[in-house]
């Protein structure tokens, strides 16, 4: 039996894992895709201490070599289920089933998509789900954004030399910033690309915007669909945690993107990781 199964290899989980092999606990970590989690969505980070506009997919290398290094087993399979018993986790994947004392769920959540061709190509190519993250490498240039809301609008008007706000919701909103124009009543029709990078977008009315970026702020999915039959309490569908990372279910814990907060970003993600380890050692060591 292991003393910790962590769902989910971004980086709440390898921060979560270094700590807990580092305490000599028996960890595993499970993973339906490749370590990294949504790192490897991006292209460049800019805002991770310690890192100058590193490349994304070299953080996420870095992450993973250093869970490597110490030895800590990763899984490459898909979590299906998660049941809890009185004395013991029993994790079910589409190939194996494992057991352990405790469970770190540290899966993340989905960008809900338009659904629009040429999106999911571009994607990191000049269309970003993340305007915290991203906006910066777009300083000066022309920008279009979706969004039901304008918090993320006026933060990019800040940056922008032009932000092209495409308002998703039915609301009216009065902004008095020369740099933003604000349609209403429009969608997006078509991502326009040239040379594998986007170059304009087209609105049902037909108009051509030429943009360096479009940012989709439509919206977010946490993966708890396998999680359903725990009874885990959430709000909006994300997991609510206490201050050190605990659910409502003794012995389960949460961490990352996948956690009811404030602020989705890899800083915090691998803070969250760390918090949920210690207050796993502690209920651990006191068994
Ligand atoms: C386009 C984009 C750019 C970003 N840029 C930045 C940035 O510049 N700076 C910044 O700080 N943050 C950025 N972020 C946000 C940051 O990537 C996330 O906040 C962070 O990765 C969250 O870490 P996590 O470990 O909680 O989850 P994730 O990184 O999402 O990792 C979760 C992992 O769980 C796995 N998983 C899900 N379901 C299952 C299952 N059933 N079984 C097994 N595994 C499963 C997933 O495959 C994934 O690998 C960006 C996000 C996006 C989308």
């Amino acid at each position: 039996m292991f003393d910790t199964i962590i769902i989910g290899c971004g980086p709440a989980a390898m921060s979560a894992s270094i700590y807990l092999k580092n305490a000599n606990k028996k960890v595993l970590i499970i993973e339906k895709n490749a370590p990294g989690g949504k790192i490897l969505k991006t292209e460049k980070i800019n805002n991770y201490l310690g890192f100058n506009e590193e490349d994304a997919s070299t953080l996420a290398y870095k992450m993973y070599d250093q869970t490597n290094k110490l030895g800590i087993p990763i899984k490459i399979e898909k979590v299906i289920d998660v049941k809890d018993s009185i004395d013991k986790k029993i994790v079910t994947t589409d190939k194996n089933k494992y057991e352990a004392k405790t469970i770190l769920i540290a899966c993340g959540r989905v960008e809900k998509p338009l659904g629009i061709e040429n999106e999911d190509k571009l994607n990191g190519h000049g269309v970003s789900y993340c305007v915290k993250c991203d906006a910066s490498l777009y300083k000066d240039k022309i920008i279009a954004i979706v969004s039901n809301t304008i918090d993320d609008v006026l933060y990019l008007s800040d940056i922008a030399s032009k932000v092209i706000f495409i308002n998703n919701s039915n609301e009216i909103f009065s902004i008095k910033r020369d740099n933003i124009e604000v349609i209403n009543n429009e969608k997006i029709i078509k991502i326009n690309q040239k040379d594998n990078v986007i170059s304009s977008i087209t609105l049902s009315n037909n108009n051509e915007y030429n943009i360096s970026c479009l940012f989709i702020e439509t919206g977010y999915t946490p993966n708890i669909d396998f999680i359903k039959s725990l009874n885990i309490e959430t709000k909006n569908n994300y997991i609510i945690t206490d201050d050190e990372m605990r659910t409502n279910i003794n012995g389960i814990y949460a961490s990352g993107d996948i956690v009811y907060k404030k602020v989705y970003q890899i800083i915090n993600a691998a803070s969250e990781g760390a918090l949920a380890a210690l207050s796993i050692i502690k209920y651990l060591n006191k068994e």
